[in-house]
Formats: C-alpha cells, sequence, structure tokens
C-alpha cells in the first residue's frame, strides 16, 4: 500500500512505500537527498552507498522524476529536523527505488510562488505551474469554499440544478459566443452568460430554491482582472424580498469566513449597506473599499451597495438598463415604469455585495409579470415584436403564475482571489486563458478542416472580404460584469 508523505510521521520504525515527485536533491560528501514532493507534502529521502545498486540508481536522478521507493522511516538526528517541514522530524533510509516516470528539465522552477515568470511560459506549462505549493493551495481552497457554499445551500434546502450550455442568444448586455447548428443550417445556439432566465423559470416551475455553481461566458475584451469564462455560486428564490436574499448570503459570507478562513477578520457585522447615490457622493464609486487599514492583508470590508438606478442613458443618448433587465422596480416606482414615467428616477430592486473595493456579487429580485417586463424592454428602445421575438418564452412563463422571485450570483473567482490574497483571478483558476484569450497549453482558438465546417454549414471568409465594420463598443451593463 502506498502512504502519503505527511503520514509517514505516524509510522516510525515501519517499512513504508510512497510515490511523488522528485522536488531537489543535496549531495553531502557520499550521502544522497532527495526531496520527494507529494500533493500532501515533502519527504526526505535518504540513499547511501551501503545499498550499492539502488545508490547507482538514484545518482541518475533528477528533478521532476516520479518515482516510487520502499525503505524504513527513522527518526532524524536532533541538529537534522526541519521545523519548517511537517515531516521534519523524520526520513526514510530507501532500500528499493523504481523511476516510474522521467521527466525533461522543467523549464521553471516549481518551489517558490513563480510571481517572477513570465504568464505565456506558466501557462504553456499549467501543468507544471500547479505543482507549486501556492497553485495547489489555491486550487484546494477553491475546492473547499466552493463545496462550503453549496453545503450550505443545500442545509437551507436549495437544490442544485444544471441549466443548459447551449442556449439562445438574447441581447442580455454582453457579447455572445455563438455556436453553429448542424442540424439547422445557419441557425445558432448561443453560450450563457448566466443561467438567468433559466433560473428565473425554475422559479415558474414551483423549484422554489434553485442554486447552481455556474459557468457564464462573455466574449468580451480580456481587459484586467477578466476572463471569458466566470464561475458563479447562482441561485434564486420564491416569495423573498431583498431583505431575504441578503441576509441569506451575509450568513453564508460569516460563517464561510469564520470556518474557512479564522484568521482573516472581517471589519464590520451586520455588513454596512449604501445606497448608490450615497455611494457615489461619498466614496465616487459603488463598489467602494471600505477598509480602515488597507495593508492589512487579512481584514475584509464586505458592504451592499443597493438603490441603483434602473436606467442609464448610453453613449447615443438611448435608455439602458444598468444592472439587469429583469429587475423589479421598487415597489414606489412600479406605477412609473408601467406608465414610463420618470425614467431617470426608478430605482431597481437591486442589491450588489462589495468586498474590499471589489464587486464580488450582485442580483435583484425580478419583475414577475409580463407587464414590467415589456415596459423594461419598451424603454430601452425595442418594439413590440422584438420583445416577443427575444423574450416570448420569459412572457409566456410568466402568463402561467409565475411567483414573486429574486435572487443573486457570487463571483467564485473574485472571492477566491481576495480571500487568497492574489492580485489576478488567474492564480485561482486551473487553466485560464491569455491576457489576448488563448489557451497557450491546448493551444486554443484553432482552425477546424473543412469538413468540420461544411457540416455547419460555414464558410470562412478570405482576409479582404472579412473586412467587417468595426464592432460598435459596447459598454458592458452589470449583467455582463465579470464577478
Ligand atoms: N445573472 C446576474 C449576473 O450574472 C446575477 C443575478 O442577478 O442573479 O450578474
Amino acid at each position: 500500500m502506498r502512504f502519503l508523505n505527511r503520514e509517514t510521521i505516524k509510522h516510525i520504525g515501519e517499512k513504508v512505500k510512497v510515490c511523488g515527485w522528485v522536488n531537489s536533491r543535496r549531495l553531502h560528501g557520499k550521502i544522497l537527498f532527495i526531496d520527494l514532493r507529494d500533493r500532501s507534502g515533502i519527504l526526505q529521502l535518504v540513499f547511501t552507498p551501503s545499498q550499492p545498486t539502488v545508490y547507482q540508481t538514484a545518482l541518475e536522478l533528477r528533478s521532476e522524476w516520479v518515482i516510487e521507493v520502499e525503505g524504513q522511516i527513522l527518526k532524524r538526528p536532533a541538529q537534522m529536523v526541519n521545523p519548517k517541514l511537517e515531516t521534519g522530524e523524520v526520513e526514510m533510509i530507501v532500500d528499493k527505488l523504481t523511476v516510474l516516470s522521467k521527466s525533461l528539465n522543467p523549464p521553471f522552477s516549481i518551489e517558490g510562488d513563480g510571481y517572477e515568470i513570465r504568464e505565456e511560459l506558466r501557462m504553456k506549462y499549467r501543468y507544471l505551474d500547479l505543482r507549486r505549493e501556492r497553485m495547489k493551495q489555491n486550487l484546494i481552497m477553491r475546492h473547499k469554499v466552493v463545496k462550503f457554499m453549496r453545503d450550505y445551500l443545500d442545509k437551507e434546502g436549495f437544490i442544485e440544478i444544471e441549466t443548459p450550455l447551449l442556449t439562445k442568444s438574447t441581447p442580455e448586455g454582453s457579447r455572445d459566443f455563438i455556436v453553429p447548428s448542424r442540424l439547422h443550417p445557419g441557425k445558432f445556439y448561443a453560450l450563457p452568460q448566466s443561467p438567468q432566465q433559466y433560473k428565473q423559470i425554475l422559479q415558474v416551475a414551483g423549484i422554489e430554491k434553485y442554486m447552481q455553481v455556474a459557468r457564464c461566458l462573455r466574449d468580451e475584451d480580456l481587459r484586467g482582472n477578466r476572463q471569458f469564462e466566470h464561475t458563479q455560486m447562482d441561485l434564486e428564490m420564491s416569495f423573498v424580498q431583498e431583505e431575504d436574499v441578503m441576509s441569506l448570503i451575509e450568513n453564508l459570507l460569516i460563517n464561510l469566513v469564520k470556518n474557512l478562513y479564522p484568521h482573516k477578520k472581517i471589519q464590520e457585522i451586520p455588513f454596512p449597506r449604501l445606497r448608490w447615490q450615497e455611494a457615489m457622493k461619498r466614496y465616487n464609486s459603488d463598489k467602494p473599499d471600505l477598509r480602515r487599514d488597507k495593508n492589512d492583508p487579512n481584514l475584509l470590508a464586505f458592504c451592499w451597495v443597493t438603490d441603483f438606478p434602473f436606467f442609464e442613458k448610453d453613449e447615443e443618448g438611448k435608455w439602458t438598463f444598468t444592472h439587469n433587465p429583469f429587475s423589479a422596480p421598487k415597489v414606489e416606482y412600479k406605477k412609473d415604469l408601467l406608465e414610463k414615467k420618470n425614467i431617470e428616477k426608478i430605482i431597481a430592486a437591486q442589491y450588489d455585495i462589495v468586498l474590499n473595493g471589489a464587486e464580488i456579487g450582485g442580483g435583484s429580485i425580478r419583475g414577475n409579470t409580463p407587464e414590467i417586463l415589456e415596459s423594461v424592454f419598451e424603454i430601452i428602445g425595442y418594439r413590440k415584436e422584438e420583445i416577443k421575438e427575444q423574450f416570448g418564452h420569459m412572457l409566456a412563463a410568466f402568463q402561467y403564475g409565475a411567483p414573486p422571485h429574486g435572487g443573486i450570483a457570487l463571483g467564485i473567482d473574485r472571492i477566491l482571489s481576495i480571500l487568497q490574497n492574489e492580485e489576478d483571478i488567474r492564480e485561482v483558476i486551473a487553466f485560464p486563458k491569455s491576457g489576448d484569450g488563448r489557451d497557450l497549453m491546448m493551444n486554443a482558438p484553432s482552425e477546424v478542416s473543412s469538413q468540420q465546417l461544411k457540416e455547419v454549414h460555414i464558410r470562412i471568409l478570405k482576409e479582404k472580404e472579412s473586412k467587417a465594420p468595426k464592432p460598435k463598443k459596447r459598454k458592458p451593463k452589470k449583467l455582463s460584469k465579470k464577478k
């Protein structure tokens, strides 16, 4: 049976088998020390010439070779104890060695944080980059955070439901990734910008408490801390008001920090709440950083921002929604919305959650009647037929007893990067895209065969032909924001 390196401390005096990668090697006189790394940590292996065959093979070992060894676990002499290692009090005197797999000389060191290594190199050899302790910890904590949220919501009665990845292109605010249909020539699916419409329709279906760890795909330029795809803890509930969703999420986050990041301090509980106008006036930002001490890496300043204007003017002077066309107006503005009056004053039942100056989530109470939805789309300039064509399914569903409902989505990548004190969300994503949108390891995007193109009825234009007019610059709506 194979033991993990970390487990060997409980087996002093015994003969055990361990496996892993050669992390480093040092020759002290005639004695060869190898630090063996597995997912649990490091174990020091000792090879001496008293075992000539094993010793000879061991001398050939190089960084990142994969080996299996057997030997006795012994307590290290007192002066050799390494207090920095969990296994620092023991070592293995190896008497059997098998090389399982050799490695080329790695293009960069796996020890250390790796921030100094060129990003292209880290991305190309991501499987090596992920071997470093920092990256491993980021992935482990990501797993724990997502699991905590899932378990928490499960206890609260939510059920996780998967919604389709192939869906309909709708003007939700961002640019869609589109997928050509083979069976329906000239038609396209879109990858979801979020499960927004499905999760609302699930409320009409009587689910009442939906959740999903959902991937959201948006074809926007990868400025700053953004990726084409990001992960949300997405949820939706029936028969609720703003307060219900906000207190659920606030308690979830407080418990998450207490359980998984006990060394971190939440600056203020309950989380302070700011109305949008107030946030803009006082901080000139709708995601203010309220930390009293910005040098403290363990300080978490959460806050809620509420009372967002429903609409704003775009560059062309037309009305557009600020967050989400599916939001409800606050009750006192319902009449104005239905009558399409005082549009600039209408406030949405929207709430954003902010952490240390980053928007880590947002949601709203939704409009649950066809009239509200129609009004919103009319205000932003849709003709009746267009509304029907784009959102007919929502209007139809809302005619069959749609409960009042609302929800929120938390941005897992952002939350993790803040909790792990990482500047960039790429550090907490196993296989992110590079700044120009490529997967440098898989070499995606890539060309496809002419047969594949034919099957989906697509012809690639030659460079001259494809001088299409530059796409209109769009200001990403909140719905399209990477969280
Ligand atoms: N679907 C929204 C978003 O992705 C979140 C929500 O309102 O629930 O931003």
